[in-house]
């Protein structure tokens, strides 16, 4: 603790001729018995907030400055105070010697019930708005109710966070050393809002260029800072009372536009809303009609990009599936027959002596024959929801979920006579054809593999042309 001489700031000398000039042409507001205590008592030791800019502070060579600093020396002109000024290092330290009677008043304070056991209080002589700092991208702020259920950050030590605790439990404080500390967690979103005062959160942004963050809105917490007395000493609480009531508000009012970094309007601009109005709507529309036309175009790409895909499944002679979703689409049908334990059915369908077909009639009766081909298989199998795919060449595979086994083969045996008794008509050809088929239908267990089955249904296929083709054979 050192104790200074007050000085009067340097800033403050204008206003100090004005004072003393009006001090000399109107009388003390203090009556004869407090002028006579006060010069009894001897200097009062008044302790500050040393970093609370611009509302007040304790400068590099020891000077009480900022709007509390020139209000006060304001009062202690009409009153012919003298006043030391004890140097601290923090608010919480200067609160902590006036508790103690170490300095007899604190220059700036709020009321508090905790607080009345040590202090008298003047009545209010500045009122600054409670604010919050947000992301930029957080809508307007306009009471506390916003902040419910958010973590919004504050000062240590600063009153109103008992008010806050008791009036709005739902918001979860964390409570920071300084604005620049609060700032670094808004940024990283670790906090939704910091809480502050208007003037010094304007002033901290302000001084730490601080562009990705905004004051979003008052919260209805506004800081009524008064003079605090020991109340150990009423006189002193009387006096104070007296000085802040003989304060003229035009008085009040030119030292606080002098110290604010930005000018506060109580209330809100509205020539400059008008101004600004239409331009903000024709940017809003503009971003609308970007937005829509960009949703247009993304809905369009993603509907390109599911048909590319699709298009990429099909094979584009016959429409049928092409090998590229075999294994996904055997392995979701194994799965779902494992789960369900039903049995799983597969057939490869290859048509016979085609070669033949291409070799007497050309490759195009060759293509006729396999769309014909591919038709019925669609009609008998895919419309009935099983899977048809050309696996390529004159080759099919049908996969079949949930077949019963004897059904599956009739089925593929109905197929069978159908191409038997179904000849492509080829230009002036009529063009016999033919398929062998074969099959396998089990319920799949945890050792399915599905290259196994595949090769356990070409088997099939294998011995179904050895026999003589035109057949059906089961695995
Ligand atoms: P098998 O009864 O033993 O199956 O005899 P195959 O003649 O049907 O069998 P092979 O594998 O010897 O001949 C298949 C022929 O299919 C050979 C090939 O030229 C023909 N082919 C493959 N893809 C196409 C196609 O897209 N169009 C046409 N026209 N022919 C094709
Ligand atoms: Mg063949
Ligand atoms: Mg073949």
């Amino acid at each position: 603790m050192r104790i200074h001489r007050f000085l009067p700031p340097v800033r403050t000398l204008g206003l100090l001729l004005a004072a003393s000039a009006l001090s000399a042409q109107s009388p003390s507001p203090l009556t004869d018995e407090q002028g006579a205590w006060l010069a009894e008592r001897g200097p009062i030791r008044m302790c500050v907030d040393p970093d609370w800019m611009p509302l007040e502070s304790i400068d590099d060579e020891g000077r009480h400055v900022g709007i509390g600093a020139d209000l006060i020396t304001a009062m202690a002109l009409r009153g012919d105070l003298r006043i030391e000024l004890i140097v601290t290092r923090s608010w919480p330290e200067s609160e902590q010697l006036a508790r103690q009677r170490d300095c007899d008043i604190l220059s700036l304070a709020s009321a508090s019930t905790e607080r009345r056991r040590f202090f008298d209080f003047s009545e209010p002589y500045l009122t600054i708005p409670g604010v919050v700092v947000t992301d930029l991208d957080v809508p307007f702020v306009r009471s506390t109710d916003q902040l419910a259920d958010q973590t919004t950050a504050m000062l240590r030590g600063v009153s109103s966070i008992a008010e806050i605790k008791l009036r709005h439990p739902g918001i979860r404080i964390v409570e920071v050393a300084n604005y620049e500390e609060g700032f670094s967690l808004v940024q990283s979103r670790q906090v939704f809002a910091l809480f502050g005062n208007m003037a010094s959160i304007s002033t901290a942004l302000q001084r730490n260029h601080i562009r990705n963050l905004k004051i979003a809105g008052t919260v209805g917490l506004d800081a009524n800072l008064r003079v605090a007395t020991r109340n150990d000493e009423p006189m002193l609480g009387e006096i104070f009372a007296t000085l802040v009531q003989d304060l003229d508000p035009q008085t009040i009012q030119r030292i606080t536009n002098r110290w604010m970094p930005v000018r506060y309007e109580h209330g809100f601009d509205y020539s400059l809303l008008w101004k600004l109005l239409p331009w903000a709507l024709l940017a809003i529309a503009a971003m609308l009609v970007w937005g829509f036309k960009l949703r247009r175009l993304n809905l369009a790409l993603a509907a390109a990009n599911a048909r590319l895909r699709e298009v990429s499944r099909i094979d584009a002679l016959t429409g049928l599936y092409n090998r590229v979703p075999l294994d996904e689409m055997l392995e979701a049908a194994a799965d779902h027959c494992k789960v369900e334990r039903k049995p799983l059915g597969l057939a490869m369908v290859d048509i016979d002596h085609f070669k033949a077909i291409n070799d007497r009639y050309g490759h195009a009766a060759g293509d006729a024959a396999l769309r014909q081909i591919a038709a019925t298989l669609m009609r008998c199998f895919a419309d009935a929801g099983f899977r048809v795919l050309r696996l390529g060449g004159e080759e099919f595979l049908i996969i079949g979920q949930d077949v019963e086994p004897a059904q599956f083969g009739a089925q593929l045996e109905a197929l069978r006579a159908q191409v038997a008794d179904s000849p492509s008509q080829f230009q002036q050809h009529n063009i016999p054809l033919s398929v062998s088929i074969g099959w396998i239908a089990s319920v799949p267990d945890a050792n399915f593999s599905p290259e196994q089955a595949l090769r356990r249904a070409d088997a099939a296929l294998y011995r179904a042309k050895a026999q003589g083709r035109n057949r059906t054979l089961g695995d």
